[in-house]
């Protein structure tokens, strides 16, 4: 029987939305089209990104984005790290469907942490466009997510 969280507590994703951006290299065009659609929303929140993908954006759209590692030398696993502690709000996560990556474990652990995590995400355009066009992308969002000392405490008990 596998063990779960006993409860969930709330946590409110804040107005200005910190929003992580990568884009495996068979998606990258893809993803700066998107990003130069959306320039002037996103301007308003902070990103982040994977080393090159934050890189492209930066220098081919004049955006501010943070960057962390590239992803195949750990960077998917930098972005995990912030939302297990709850200080990443959105992934959009254009992964390539078509080419495996030397990172796949990676990727799924990054995938794995957001579900667990209830981070909303989007792995293409579509689900992208939907994600901030919504009325919360600018406004505070109470959602459930698991409660880490209920979930130490029934382990420990
Ligand atoms: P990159 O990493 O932005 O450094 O290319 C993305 C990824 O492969 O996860």
């Amino acid at each position: 029987m596998s063990h779960r969280p006993p409860r969930n507590v709330t946590r409110t994703l804040p107005a200005r939305k910190r929003i992580a951006l990568v884009a495996h290299d068979g998606k990258k065009d893809e993803l700066l089209e998107w990003v130069a659609r959306w320039e002037s929303t996103l301007a308003g929140h902070a990103l982040i990104g994977t080393g090159t993908t934050a890189e492209r954006i930066s220098r081919q759209l004049g955006l501010a984005v943070e960057g962390l590692m590239s992803g195949p030398l750990g960077g998917d696993q930098q972005i995990g790290a912030r939302i297990a502690e709850q200080r990443l709000d959105l992934l959009i996560f254009f992964w390539d469907p078509f080419a495996p990556q030397p990172h796949d474990p990676d990727v799924k652990a990054l995938l794995r942490l957001a579900a667990l995590w209830n981070v909303p995400v989007a792995c293409n355009g579509a689900s992208a466009d939907f994600m901030v066009s919504s009325p919360w992308l600018d406004r505070d969002y109470e959602m459930n997510i698991p409660d880490a000392g209920a979930w130490i405490s029934s382990r420990t008990d």
